[in-house]
């Protein structure tokens, strides 16, 4: 695994959530980040068919053009009933026909309808098994890359639960948990600390991260 030689690192994202939670992850370290749209850098297409493939693009865009170390983040939602769908395509789900934009309540609704033409009622929580997944890519202006994978394993609720977070938090409720991730504090859904798994998908991919490149720079 290549040494994570700087401080600087540009997060390859113009999601203010994500942006959120990795400036607290990585706050411990000392690492500055300032994201792809502090760079003005424009947003890739996303045409890969994996989270690593996705994630390699954005962080290749971010890398190659500023010259710095760049670091993605590709998630999604997979739903087991519905063959892993929305998958890599979470963020089109909340696509509104009108092109009026993402809105993230049409894409929970969609999801609800695409249990319920399976014949998964909100009643049968048990069987609406689904995960978030996020890979993290950390890429050189040279092209190299490094890859972290975390999920987090859980179930789909309805009706959404909770204000917190964002996108889909409100109808997943992670395994051991009564509460959805809308429901959690920031701190709880994403938090990490060495030794600890972490519970949500980005804390777990980010805790394979620090603890192969950061750890040790304390
Ligand atoms: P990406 O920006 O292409 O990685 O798209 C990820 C999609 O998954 C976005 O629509 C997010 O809203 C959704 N997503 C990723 N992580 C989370 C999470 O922690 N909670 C809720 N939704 C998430």
């Amino acid at each position: 695994m290549r040494a994570l030689d700087t401080a600087n690192i540009i997060l390859a994202t113009h999601n203010v959530g994500k942006l959120d939670e990795f400036r607290e992850l990585v706050q411990p370290y000392g690492l500055t980040i300032t994201s792809a749209a502090d760079h003005d850098l424009p947003e890739p297409v996303e045409d890969g068919t994996t989270f690593e493939e996705n994630a390699y693009i954005k962080a290749w865009a971010a890398a190659s053009a500023t010259g710095k170390v760049a670091l993605s983040d590709d998630s999604g939602l997979c739903v087991a009933a519905l063959d892993g769908d929305p998958g890599i395509y979470t963020a089109d789900w909340a696509e509104k026909p009108d092109g009026s934009g993402r809105d993230f309540q049409y894409a929970m609704e969609k999801v609800e309808k695409a249990l319920n033409d399976v014949g998964l009622k909100s009643e049968d929580e048990a069987s609406r098994e689904g995960y978030f997944c996020a890979v993290l890519c950390l890429c050189w202006p040279d092209g190299h890359a490094e890859y972290f994978r975390g999920e987090a394993h859980g179930h789909l609720v309805w009706p959404p639960r909770g204000d917190s977070g964002f996108g889909y938090d409100p109808v997943f409720r992670p395994q051991g948990h009564t509460r959805t991730f809308g429901e959690m504090t920031a701190t709880e859904k994403h938090s990490w600390k060495p030794g600890e798994e972490g519970l949500s998908h980005r804390a777990r991919a980010f805790g394979k991260l620090a603890t192969a490149l950061l750890e040790g720079r304390k």
